[in-house]
């Protein structure tokens, strides 16, 4: 489970108060209670807070993701293995000769990289069980070794 902590220190922690909040830490808050999102940072949007916004969105994934596509990722279990990266058919599909091929992704289509040997997730209306035309995929989840992937 993500703490407030971990949100508020991949904010900018300028208390900037573009958000509205009065505070980073009251912006972190809010986003783990869910009453606010990424987004609505506007500082990360800045091409230096890339990793961070990144980040943000794959720990609040869970949530997010759980409505809509049933896939969530366990950061603690994952070991950057990247098999759920070159298994995963819209990766293959978005980037072949990046992730398809197990390399490095070469554009932001993918649904999975892994970041400091952590995969996140991002993309995730591409993903075959988004919308109402939704595929029971698994692609993912059979070569992940750890269990770190999962549909709820
Ligand atoms: S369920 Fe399928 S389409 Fe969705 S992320 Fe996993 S492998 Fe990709
Ligand atoms: S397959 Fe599992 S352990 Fe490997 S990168 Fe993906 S989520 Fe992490």
């Amino acid at each position: 489970m993500v703490t407030v902590m971990e949100l508020y220190q991949l904010l900018p922690r300028t208390n900037c108060k573009k958000c509205g909040e009065s505070t980073c830490m009251a912006f972190a808050v809010a986003m783990l209670g869910r009453k606010r999102n990424v987004a609505e940072c506007t500082p990360l949007l800045e091409v230096n807070f890339k990793k961070q916004k990144e980040k943000l969105e794959s720990l609040l994934l869970p949530a997010a993701g759980a409505e809509e596509t049933g896939l969530i990722v366990h950061p603690e279990l994952c070991t950057g293995c990247g098999n759920c990266v070159v298994a995963c058919p819209v990766d293959v599909a978005n980037d072949p000769h990046g992730a398809g091929m197990g390399c490095a992704p070469t554009n932001d289509k993918v649904i999975f990289k892994v970041v400091d040997g952590k995969v996140l997730a991002s993309n995730i209306k591409e993903c075959r069980r988004f919308g109402k035309n939704k595929v029971l995929c698994y692609a993912c989840i059979d070569p992940c070794p750890t269990g770190a992937i999962e549909f709820v």
